[in-house]
């Protein structure tokens, strides 16, 4: 493409995006489509002619929507409830789209200075925004905040760093063990699979799944046994992970007593390291009332979460920060000839690319600066409380209707809730019930929501949980409540 036709063809899908945002109550929330219907639409084999910069391209604008729309599940429709929100919004697409056309490679420093000046700012003000300890700022000088791409890669570096530092504190090869709760997110059992701590998912020695209590927080005092049981066996705990906000219901582990078990345990003098997964509910910790369950993070060695979750920046994008960034550079940092620099040499400068697995990156802290500027920290204070607030709306409605129940205390915008047992009913038959108007609501194509099994409490079984997450950009009073309405209907049904 020359300069003239892409500024025509760019100008063009501009309009296509702000065309399909402004369309988008029109489509079905989940995609319709079968498995093999989208790729049957395209070439079996890439075009040996290609399309010039001319009129060839509206074929590709027919096929935006004839070949992709189709298979889009919509995850900017504000009846989009499933999973966690996954956030895109005007100023983080134009960071994207600016990022893109700059082309740049951040790996080094000096590969384009403002790409790890800019992270670096960016993310400092973030912490202050979220009120993070200063431990975690640029400025203390042993850590800071680095993009990552996941909150499962953010993970996956903290572990690595953590055996580093044990390595370094306890030689020796007594096996290494990692702890979450049950109910943290399987990204912690992969990132010990890849670490080799754990050998495969059933590898239950080397990673020890925390029993939770009522609320479905990790018990505190369960994890303190489990760390002297495997001290005593010649094992060495290396590594914990707690949740603030977990996947299913959204339970926020006390980091207070973790952190204390784990020194009352001799586990943290030893080097152990405390990961804070923060993935989807740490952008709420931008608003002073929601900071309760941060109280702890003091004593947390890294946290991270997800502004491609709750914070209107598209995928992917991940704010971790650490107190050691040394231990990074233990685990991490590889310098061959062809990396070497002045500016590195002299150790003024930070080299992200030994703060992460890959060695390339993207400049993504272009969209986060925009969305930080465009919004301003009012904006995303605003954007948060409304999403809580109509969650609070859904927890209200639930309660007052008897053929429903809450099926765990809401957590901010996540309610979790479901058909109530009748009278006599077996448990497999609620389940299957809730299953049936989940696949029943999601088929309508009105409104998406997906669902989780949660743990049975004081010796009752596991229940089948429909999960309704609150957080698309677009979502209003009107979505949530025709949803819920769309609920009752099949609920009579
Ligand atoms: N941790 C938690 C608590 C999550 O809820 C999720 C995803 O929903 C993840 C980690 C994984 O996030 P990512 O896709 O950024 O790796």
């Amino acid at each position: 493409l020359n300069a003239e036709e892409f500024r025509r063809l760019g100008h063009q899908m501009v309009d296509w995006i702000a065309n399909y945002w402004a369309r988008l109550e029109s489509f079905p929330v989940r995609s319709q489509v079968a498995p093999g219907e989208v790729a049957a639409k395209l070439p079996l084999h890439a075009p040996e002619e290609g399309l010039g910069g001319g009129e060839g391209w509206d074929a590709v604008f027919r096929d935006l929507d004839a070949v992709v729309l189709p298979g889009i599940t919509h995850w900017q429709s504000p009846s989009f409830f499933a999973y966690f929100p996954a956030n895109a919004s005007g100023p983080a697409v134009l960071g994207e789209l600016l990022s893109a056309g700059l082309g740049v490679q951040g790996m080094l420093w000096s590969t384009s200075p403002a790409a790890t000046e800019l992270e670096t700012r960016v993310l400092d003000w973030l912490a202050e925004l979220m009120a993070l300890p200063q431990a975690f700022r640029s400025t203390s000088g042993t850590g800071g905040g680095v993009i990552q791409g996941t909150a499962s890669e953010a993970t996956l570096v903290a572990m690595v760093a953590a055996r580093a530092r044990v390595r370094r504190q306890r030689p020796g090869d007594a096996p290494l063990v990692a702890y979450a709760s049950t109910q943290a997110h399987s990204s912690v059992l992969k990132a010990a699979m890849l670490c080799g701590v754990a050998r495969d998912a059933s590898d239950t020695l080397h990673v020890r799944m925390v029993e939770t209590d009522a609320s479905y927080a990790m018990n505190p005092e369960a994890l303190q046994r489990a760390l002297g049981e495997d001290l005593a066996a010649g094992r060495q705990p290396f590594f914990v992970c707690a949740s603030l906000g977990t996947t299913s219901s959204g339970a926020f582990d006390p980091l207070g007593p973790v952190s204390r078990a784990m020194g009352d345990t001799g586990v943290s003098a030893a080097g152990g390291w405390l990961h804070v997964d923060a993935a989807w509910a740490g952008a709420a910790l931008l608003c002073p009332e929601y900071r309760e369950p941060a109280t702890g993070l003091e004593a947390v060695d890294s946290f991270a979460f997800n502004p491609h979750k709750w914070l209107l920046t598209n995928f992917d994008c991940n704010a971790f920060y650490t107190r050691d960034r040394s231990a990074l550079l233990d685990a991490l940092s590889v310098t061959p000839e062809y990396l070497r620099n002045a500016a590195s040499a002299s150790g003024a400068v930070i080299d992200y690319r030994d703060w992460q697995v890959p060695l390339g990156r993207r400049f993504r802290a272009l969209k986060l600066w925009f969305v930080l500027r465009h919004y301003g920290a009012k904006g995303l204070r605003a954007y948060i409380r409304e999403h809580v607030r109509l969650a609070g709306l859904f927890e209200d409605w639930v309660r007052q209707d008897t053929r429903f129940e809450l099926a765990a205390p809401r957590a901010l915008s996540l309610v979790c809730f479901r058909l109530a047992p009748r009278p006599g009913e077996a448990p497999s038959e609620t389940d299957a019930r809730n299953r049936a108007l989940l696949e029943r609501l999601n088929a309508s194509g009105s409104a998406f929501l997906t669902h989780t099994v949660l743990p049975g409490v004081g010796g009752a079984s596991a229940r089948y949980v429909l999960r309704m997450a609150i957080g698309a950009p677009s979502t209003e009073e009107r979505h949530v409540r025709a949803c819920w309405e769309a609920l009752q209907r099949l609920a009579e049904t």
